[in-house]
């Protein structure tokens, strides 16, 4: 990076980096993967120097905000998954996906993009659909996600390689969260109905890491808990190793 002039500076310990990750670690089950969060510069930790070290402990997986951030781990030679969480311009999925990143997936103009370029390329675009079960941002609405998700599967050229959800008010509203969770459900049951297999289904933010057990799935999104930081104010007084299965 260019040198800015500036009298200050922060000093990053990656010791408790790696300390916060093994945190998090006893706190899920053995077939739960970690996708930690670094966007925005890794919250401002240093993208490139967080990511080369969760990479070093075993991480296989990381989840960033736009494509210039994956693009900038890609150049920094961080070999792992890369998946953008935010929505993709057409322009930026094609870029994404001839640098073996990740693309969220929620709209058939963006597939339409992706499957012309498998048939170009030859190669096959990976993609997690998003799925709005009332975060009301990005995704396909629950309600029409089953059959989008079809679409993406039909087309034998794109690999579907996860399906997510993200939630609006995890540790603020109990009763939307669980409803959330029962949505998202919803999808999952369908697909298993329709034999439709994907290697990640996700949901959990680092609130719902220690609050929502039970939507932990099979890998979870934890940013603000990577860098030490509390997403709830009671958990200051209690362990993280103490999360129920709500
Ligand atoms: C930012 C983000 C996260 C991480 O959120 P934290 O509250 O910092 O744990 C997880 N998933 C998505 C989709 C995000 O955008």
């Amino acid at each position: 990076m260019t040198k800015k002039y500036r009298p200050t500076w922060a000093e990053i310990d990656l010791d408790a980096i790696k300390y916060n990750v093994e945190q998090i670690k006893t706190c899920i089950k053995k077939d739960v993967e970690i996708m930690p969060v670094v966007k925005a510069n890794a919250y401002g930790h240093g993208i490139c120097e967080i990511a080369r070290l969760l990479v070093s402990i075993g991480i296989n997986y990381l989840g960033v905000a736009t494509v210039d951030e994956a693009l900038r781990l890609r150049r920094s030679g961080i070999p792992c998954g890369i998946l953008i969480l935010g929505a993709t311009l057409e322009d930026e999925a094609l870029i994404a996906a001839s640098n073996d990143i990740t693309v969220t997936l929620c709209n058939d103009n963006i597939l339409k993009i992706l499957v012309e370029w498998s048939k170009k390329t030859g190669q096959i675009p990976k993609v997690h659909v998003k799925i709005d079960t009332g975060m009301g941002r990005i995704g396909v609405w629950h309600e029409e996600a089953f059959s989008f998700i079809k679409r993406v599967v039909d087309t034998g050229c794109i690999d579907l390689e996860g399906v997510y959800t993200h939630f609006s008010a995890a540790g603020r509203d109990e009763l939307y969260t669980s409803l959330q969770i029962e949505y998202f459900d919803g999808v999952l049951e369908e697909m298993d109905n329709a034999g439709i297999k994907v290697k990640y289904r996700h949901a959990s933010n680092s609130l719902a890491v220690v609050d929502w057990k039970k939507a932990h799935l099979n890998l979870i999104r934890p940013g603000i808990l990577i860098y030490g930081i509390y997403p709830k104010e009671t958990f200051r007084r209690s362990k993280i190793t103490t999360c129920h299965d709500s």
